[in-house]
């Protein structure tokens, strides 16, 4: 199997976003910006987002992340995994931040799988 690269993570975590992700603005307990069920699933991912909270391109990068890589994290315990998780997602939203084209598309995309009943 080839590494991952950060380039090929985030092509996996735009792919999870923009075929299989919804959003849902929530209002989440103390701890949590996200969550996300089916990670890992290969089939919806439905996503929460505090919009309170953490910025809505973060949070879906971050739990995409679980998902893509959610073979590799198995290895991992709850705690560790989230480390792991939260450490890539710091490298790919700077990635995505410093480029114009990149962020666009995030934004785009983040926003056309809120649900339309929960946008503000
Ligand atoms: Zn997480």
């Amino acid at each position: 199997m080839r590494p991952w690269t950060l380039d090929s993570l985030e092509r996996g975590c735009r792919k999870a976003v923009a075929q299989r992700s919804s959003i849902k603005i929530a209002a989440l307990p103390v701890g949590y910006d996200a969550d996300v069920e089916g990670a890992g699933s290969g089939g919806r991912l439905r996503m929460r987002h505090d919009l309170h909270k953490g910025g809505l391109i973060e949070t879906a990068v971050h739990e995409a992340v679980h998902d893509v890589l959610s073979d590799v994290l198995t290895c991992f315990d709850e705690a560790l995994e989230e480390a792991v998780v939260t450490a890539l997602e710091a490298d790919l939203v700077r990635r995505i931040m410093n480029s114009k084209r990149r962020l666009a598309w995030w934004r785009k995309a983040t926003s056309r799988r809120l649900k339309k009943r929960s946008r503000r």
